[in-house]
């Protein structure tokens, strides 16, 4: 069991939390994600480390609450317990001195990609971020971001914060100007698909952080498959991390819809069933 040491609500349907988890936390690497269950007859769940803490003990999870098992864990509040965690798993992000990095980073995504420019940053690295959402509101982890960019820029698509427009418009006037020496895009699965198909362009080499469905996350169930560079890879033990240029996203995207049947009839019944009613959060 995992208690709830920290919780926030960062943005409409986005919350993050802090569990203490001392093995996870002494081992975690930047890019890396663990799997849990909110109780024992629960499904598990993927979710990106976004932060550790040596001191507490702890990790920092930033989720969306998108169905059934991500409004459960929202339902959570501090003191309360997850039942299992299992991690790290996943490959580290590849963090080494590269020179000019650019980090894109889309909706909760943005919490995924802080760690990875965090550790660019301390590896000497000139830092970029650009980050992007709906609108102010969903644009998360800015003060995080902005401590470890040496320049910073921010989209909405509606225009109520930084620049009206998206994350791409950006990274294309940059990518113009400058030369840069390798880009990390993370985010929904098509704004990693636009960001690699116009850095390809350019020649800038691309890091994206794959999100396809995923279940026991140690390469045997093959729910995670991904076709990059005519391979088929398991995003959970050759990644989350791939080419960008080289994964097939359009497959990507076809197989995330595998379950919408399914998953809209798991949040229905749970959200005319009693826990679903009531909750239990105290935040
Ligand atoms: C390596 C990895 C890291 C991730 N990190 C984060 C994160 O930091 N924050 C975050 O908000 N989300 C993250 N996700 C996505 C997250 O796992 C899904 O949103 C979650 O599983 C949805 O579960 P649900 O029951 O709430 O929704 P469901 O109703 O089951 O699904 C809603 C949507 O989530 C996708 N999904 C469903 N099940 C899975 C699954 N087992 N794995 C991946 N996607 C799924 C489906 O495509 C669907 O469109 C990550 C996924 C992966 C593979």
């Amino acid at each position: 069991m995992f208690e709830i040491i920290l919780k926030k609500q960062l943005a409409p349907n986005v919350k993050l939390i802090e569990v203490k988890t001392p093995l996870i936390a002494k081992k975690a690497l930047p890019g890396q994600f663990v799997i849990l269950r909110v109780h024992e007859k629960g499904e598990r769940i993927p979710l990106t480390i976004a932060d550790k803490n040596l001191e507490k003990e702890s990790i920092t999870i930033v989720f969306q609450e998108v169905g059934k098992t991500t409004k459960l864990l929202g339902r959570l509040g501090v003191g309360d317990k997850i039942s299992d965690i299992v991690g790290p798993l996943g490959n580290p992000s590849e963090i080494e001195k590269f020179g000019v990095v650019i980090g894109v980073g889309g909706g909760v995504g943005i919490a995924a990609l802080y760690p990875i420019l965090k550790g660019l940053k301390e590896k000497g690295n000139y830092v970029i971020s650009i980050i992007g959402g709906r609108s102010s509101d969903y644009v998360i982890f800015r003060e995080e971001i902005k401590n470890i960019s040496d320049e910073i820029y921010i989209t909405t698509d509606d225009g109520s914060l930084g620049r009206k427009g998206l994350v791409t418009d950006v990274l294309k006037e940059i990518l113009e100007e400058r030369k840069i020496d390798r880009i990390w895009a993370v985010g929904p699965t098509i704004m990693m698909k636009v960001v690699s198909d116009l850095t390809k362009n350019y020649g800038v080499p691309t890091i994206v952080s794959l999100n396809p469905i995923m279940v026991d996350g140690t390469g045997m169930c093959g729910g995670c498959r991904v076709t990059v560079g005519d391979k088929i890879k398991f995003t959970c033990i050759d990644g989350p991390e791939f080419d960008g240029h080289l994964v097939d996203f359009d497959e990507l995207l076809a197989r995330l819809k595998t379950y919408k049947e399914e998953e809209a009839l798991a949040l229905r019944l749970f959200e005319e069933s009693e826990v679903g009613k009531v909750g239990h959060s105290k935040n």
